[in-house]
């Protein structure tokens, strides 16, 4: 303990690049692009997104920058993370919400902070262990983690009020779409090369309706799981 502040405090609370300061400049940037969701900013403010990457390369975790985690997988850019949660949040409160790809574990310790419960898989084990670590170092209890192929969506647990994937398919999983509540958002990159993000509604029990946010660039979503 120091002055009352543990290693745990300590490390949240970051020091020099990692500072409020520097997180500040952050959230100024989103707002200049557009994000004007308070309860996100505020989130992302308080988010300290430098426990979510390597400690060679946590000077760089408050750049609007999307940065490698290992096995070819990428930790998302923070303006993407604002931008999907504040799509996601447009039918807020949110009770139950799934997310495929929960990769460092960062968009879903942002969005469990502002839904009841996440229901996140991942395909490659050691990047889940990692992130489960992270969920308890934040003190998240409301987190569920699985390694499992999120292309078929968590089935036992659904229906979700929202599913928010961070990786891109082709196409649209139909899994997906079928463990989504009527009324419920999918919030999803979709495409080959060029992908689109998508805000898919589902308006009743067979129809669904599409919107496109903007172009996008996610690593694709990939088939199987990795021990
Ligand atoms: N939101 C994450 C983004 C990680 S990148 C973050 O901010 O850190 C996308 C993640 O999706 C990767 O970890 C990748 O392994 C995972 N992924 C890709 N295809 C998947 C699938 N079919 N099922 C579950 N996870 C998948």
């Amino acid at each position: 303990m120091v002055g009352g502040l543990s290693v745990n405090d300590i490390r949240l609370q970051g020091i020099g690049m990692t500072s409020r300061r520097t997180r500040e400049r952050l959230i100024n940037r989103l707002r200049e692009q557009g994000i004007c969701d308070e309860h996100v900013l505020k989130i992302i403010q308080e988010t300290p997104r430098h426990i979510f990457i390597d400690e060679a390369l946590s000077h760089r975790a408050y750049e609007d920058t999307a940065l490698p985690i290992g096995f070819n997988q990428t930790i998302s850019q923070p303006y993407i993370v604002a931008r999907m949660t504040e799509v996601l949040l447009s039918n807020s409160p949110l009770k139950r919400v799934l997310e495929i790809g929960t990769g460092s574990g960062y968009q879903t310790s942002v969005l469990a902070q502002l839904v009841e419960q996440v229901f996140s898989v991942e395909r490659i084990k050691p990047l889940q262990d990692k992130a489960k670590e992270r969920m308890r170092q934040m003190g998240l209890r409301n987190v569920h983690l699985q390694h499992s192929d999120g292309g078929m969506g968590w089935p036992s647990k659904a229906p979700f009020d929202a599913i928010l994937v961070t990786a891109a398919p082709e196409q649209v999983p139909e899994d997906l779409l079928i463990q989504l509540a009527i009324g419920g958002h999918i919030v999803i990159p979709v495409g080959q090369g060029q992908q689109q993000l998508k805000l898919i509604t589902r308006c009743s029990e067979t129809e669904y309706d599409t919107r496109i946010i903007e172009n996008v660039n996610f690593v694709p979503l990939l088939a199987g799981t990795i021990r």
